[in-house]
């Protein structure tokens, strides 16, 4: 890539409390062996140049507080969850929560299946006020279903599109659009089910008391609404941001959720289900307001983005900085930076160390499974699974699979990520070759047409076959559309497609993200990319004038490595400490960062801990 990606030169974090009790205040992730000398120690978010480099994390192990331990491993249990959700796919979404004391609450049931085909009707479909399409087709990432799962949204009758809605939170406040108001307390006990596996982020809040590093920050955001961004709003709100939001994809807003949030005073335009006008209406809702500009940009997808730079260009004069986390997102920054036309900084987060290890690989090995059941209830022992791409996503998904006893094959075009598909234990295939034998079908590749018509027709009855990847052409679900096979939706997200001998393959999702779409994903996963963002966001907020230029930058490994260590009381893990002689020997900041910014982490194979997975469904 001919755009240069500059490692982000952020002042370091000082860590206290760290498990190794020391601060962590070392030099440059580019010079790993320089001292902690630039930057004077800063006891206070506000106080610095930059309040991330400032950022200092107390122990929370202070006595009597049972609150999650942040830096002292051993205070650092987390509290229980105060309630389980689970959901019996058999019951269309039907919901009962186990309270604490094992009894069993039911949730409102879904009354309504919505399925994918009635909601793709959406840009025929003309909304009651016959609005006007505001501009460009929606794009595919806004489209993309997400978490359906793991949300009783649709549990409401009212057809009522929330345009055509006045609402008023308690105190009065109607700066918002969302289905229904009432839904805010489900909305604040889903939240305070993911604040109990946010650590990171809950750390910052508390340490933000009396420390405002984004006071006078003005966050506009567009991002997935679920509970865990609420978490991740919240907490930027105690930072002292404030923050107008919509979302970035149409299906995945849980409408709870964004009902606690405007219950809190927070400008929130989502609703699950949104129109393609919608979508746009509300990002709009979010920018053009009076009295009020944005000062910074969180970004999923590029969405936002592009719509300040196609009507608000001027805004931009404001603008400190772009927080991106998608690939989609950040492949459109680079676009810009490369046409002379990005005129602000923006933080790559997609290819920082902890989203890309731990969203794509844990993520993924942790929500495939998930994924199968709550779709098809499939049995993984024995069954013949062929996994296409052997990246982040097909290791994470090969590892679950293998561990659950299926038999897996790997395709792969690279030789070096084919190599270690065999290292692993996994045979290596061209598809063709076991097309008519396996059970299951995975594309993971972040390519096109890997999966064709000609496979579809060669696989075996009853073949599951699904998409892990971004994009949902990585099976050519449109081939399958002809006048000869019959679709018959059995369940939502679930299709049968028939050929006239009878033969059927079930088609999950319509080839969107299986996980994404049907199941949910970890909120401890989330937490890393959520405190990632929050972090970008400080520092390109608190930088000195000249620090960053109209580039695309990357979190340094230093962020990383804090961002890692937040998470890691969590698991009553102790961390070693290098010794001064060690820490010569190598060469290494005993503070770090310990590994050169081209360091490729291990990635993680067959995990046998993972026989022992129990569902909650
Ligand atoms: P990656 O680049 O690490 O891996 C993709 C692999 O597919 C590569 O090794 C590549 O050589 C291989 N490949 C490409 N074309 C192929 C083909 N025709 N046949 C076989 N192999 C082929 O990327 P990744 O991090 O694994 O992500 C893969 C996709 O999953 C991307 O689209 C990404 O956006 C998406 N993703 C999904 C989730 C999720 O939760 N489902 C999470 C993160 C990323």
């Amino acid at each position: 890539m001919s755009v240069q990606v500059v490692a982000a030169k952020m002042a370091e974090v000082e860590l206290k409390d760290v498990p190794t009790g020391k601060d962590l205040s070392a030099g440059s992730p580019m010079s790993p062996t320089s001292e902690d000398k630039s930057l004077p120690k800063i006891e206070s978010f506000a106080a610095g140049s930059s309040a991330a480099a400032s950022l200092t994390v107390e122990s929370s192990a202070k006595a009597g507080d049972s609150s999650p331990g942040l830096l002292t491993p051993n205070a650092a249990k987390l509290p229980q969850a105060s309630a389980m959700k689970r959901t019996d796919p058999q019951q269309n979404g039907g919901e009962a929560f186990v309270n604490r004391d094992g009894t069993v609450a039911e949730a409102p049931r879904m009354k309504k299946i919505q399925f994918a085909e009635q909601k793709q009707e959406f840009n025929k479909r003309p909304s009651k006020i016959g609005r006007r399409s505001l501009s460009r087709s929606i794009s595919q990432s806004s489209t993309d279903s997400y978490s359906s799962a793991a949300s009783y949204t649709d549990s409401s009758d009212d057809e009522t599109s929330p345009r055509d809605k006045q609402q008023k939170n308690s105190k009065g406040n109607g700066d918002f659009c969302i289905k229904n108001i009432k839904q805010a307390d489900f909305g604040r006990r889903e939240i305070e089910i993911a604040e109990q596996e946010m650590p990171a982020l809950m750390a910052l809040r508390k340490r933000a008391q009396g420390e405002k590093p984004l006071a006078g920050a003005k966050v506009v955001g567009c991002t997935h609404i679920t509970a865990q961004t609420a978490v991740l709003m919240e907490t930027l709100s105690a930072l002292g941001a404030q923050c107008r939001w919509a979302a970035c994809n149409i299906y995945s807003t849980q409408n709870e959720v964004a009902a606690a949030l405007a219950e809190g005073g927070f400008s929130v335009f989502a609703w699950k289900g949104e129109s393609e006008d919608d979508f746009w209406w509300c990002i709009d809702r979010c920018v053009n307001v009076e009295g009020w500009q944005p000062n910074m940009i969180l970004d999923d997808g590029g969405d936002l983005t592009h719509w300040i730079y196609k009507k608000y260009p001027s805004m931009f004069k404001k603008i400190k900085g772009i927080v991106e986390e998608s690939v989609t997102g950040v492949h459109r920054l680079y676009q810009l930076s490369k046409a002379g036309k990005l005129c602000v900084p923006a933080m790559n987060v997609n290819d920082s160390v902890t989203k890309q290890k731990f969203d794509n690989l844990y993520c993924c090995r942790e929500s495939i499974l998930d994924g199968y059941k709550r779709t098809t209830d499939v049995m993984f022992g024995g069954k013949q699974v062929v996994v296409c791409g052997y990246g982040e996503v097909g290791k994470g998904c090969c590892a679950a699979l293998k561990a659950m006893g299926s038999i897996v094959y790997v395709t792969e075009i690279d030789p070096i990520c084919a190599l270690q598909a065999c290292m692993d234990g996994f045979r290596l295939v061209k598809l063709n070759e076991v097309i008519r034998q396996v059970d299951i079908v995975i594309t993971c590749t972040g390519n096109k047409n890997v999966v064709v018509r000609e496979h579809l027709d060669r696989m075996k009855n009853g073949c599951i076959v699904c998409n892990m990847g971004h994009s949902n052409t990585e099976i050519d679900v449109a081939s399958l559309r002809t006048p000869e096979l019959t679709w018959e939706r059995v369940r939502s997200q679930v299709d049968h497609v028939i050929w006239p001998d009878g033969k059927r393959i079930v088609l999950l999702a319509e080839g969107r993200l299986l996980n994404l779409s049907c199941s949910t994903v970890p909120t401890f996963v989330l937490s890393i990319t959520a405190t990632t963002q929050a972090l970008a966001l400080i520092e390109l907020y608190n930088a000195p004038e000249g620090r960053y230029k109209q580039d695309v930058y990357l979190l340094p490994k230093k962020m990383d490595e804090y961002v890692a260590s937040l998470h890691l009381p969590t698991f009553d893990a102790h961390l070693t400490e290098l010794t001064d002689e060690q820490a010569k020997y190598l060469g290494l900041n005993k503070n770090g960062p310990f590994k050169p910014n081209y360091y490729r982490y291990a990635d993680v194979p067959f995990n046998p801990c993972l026989l022992h997975h129990d569902f909650i469904l």
